[in-house]
């Protein structure tokens, strides 16, 4: 069966990697009026009618920026990301705002949209060297973090995470909801692969963890993967069959949890007791994958 389809994985442009080590790349291509720059704020990037906003170097000359990204290319042009200046209220420049939860835009946008906001998530996250401490110089299009201490390069890290669809003999899901998310916000599963473990043994591992079942190894499926970069997670799709359906919580990671038929799906969605997460979630997409058909919760 072919993978699912999901959003933030149909990138059309060229990374053009090869140019990060140019030297002054940044400040030539500001200088270029055909290159084009998207804004971000926070994790939020600057959107105008049913696209991603897009800027002349010039037309953007004005606003702090705490750093460039270089994004790559497409069409000839060069794209880059301008990181505002986050303590800063957001300028003035006519355009509304959107997260990777509510960005419906096309495949060149979104792919430049989601590198853009998981490079400017490690700069944020990561401002100086993880082996001395010293304060980290970003070059290399932002691709790269110099100690000048050391004398050391440091890149940016991605941390898988698995998701998974659980069924049970009677093809019910095992949907879930943590502490921290609103009533009838369930979901399925999800974990961080833990140092020294494979994918496939972190979803048995995490399903046993947080809701005390127990998953056929032979079933373990993967459906694709997806970026999400809060805090720089790869998110790896998995479908498992349950050999147990007893449920014992671990109460602190999951406040309630349990077997969903799809007339019962169907139900809770209709009565507002069940509300899925938004359209671009690799989570959504494994529930629809099992449901048959789009929630429209
Ligand atoms: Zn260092």
């Amino acid at each position: 069966m072919p993978v699912l389809d999901l959003p933030f994985t149909h990138a059309a442009h060229d990374r053009a990697a090869h140019r990060r080590a140019e030297p002054n790349l940044v400040e030539d291509l500001l200088k270029q009026p055909g290159t084009r720059v998207l804004v971000l704020h926070g994790s939020d990037v600057a959107t105008s009618g049913r696209g991603i906003a897009l800027f002349a170097p010039d037309d953007v000359a004005h606003v702090a920026v705490r750093a460039h990204l270089f994004l790559g290319e497409a069409d000839g042009a060069a794209y880059l990301a301008a990181v505002l200046v986050e303590e800063e209220p957001r300028p003035d420049l006519d355009v509304d705002w959107a997260g990777m939860r509510t960005l419906d835009v096309p495949d060149l946008e979104q792919g430049l949209a989601v590198e853009a906001i998981a490079l400017a998530e490690w700069h944020a996250a990561q401002t100086h060297c993880p082996r001395c401490g010293a304060a980290t110089e970003v070059t290399q299009g932002g691709w790269v973090q110099h100690c000048p201490v050391e004398d050391v390069n440091h890149f940016p890290r991605t941390e898988p995470a698995v998701i998974m669809a659980i069924t049970d003999a009677d093809d019910r899901l095992l949907l879930a909801r943590g502490p921290h998310s609103g009533p009838g916000r369930r979901s399925v599963l999800a974990g961080f692969v833990e140092p020294g473990e494979g994918l496939e043994q972190a979803v048995a591992r995490e399903t046993w963890e947080e809701v005390g079942v127990v998953v056929d190894p032979e079933s373990i499926e993967y459906r694709g993967s997806q970026s999400w970069p809060f805090p720089a997670s790869l998110m790896m799709g998995f479908r498992a069959r349950a050999t147990t359906t007893r449920i014992v919580r671990q109460e602190d990671e999951i406040a309630e949890a349990g077997w969903f038929s799809r007339d019962d799906v169907a139900t809770a969605l209709a009565t507002g007791d069940l509300r899925v997460f938004g359209r671009t979630s690799i989570a959504r997409f494994l529930i629809e994958e099992w449901f048959g058909a789009p929630l429209d919760g």
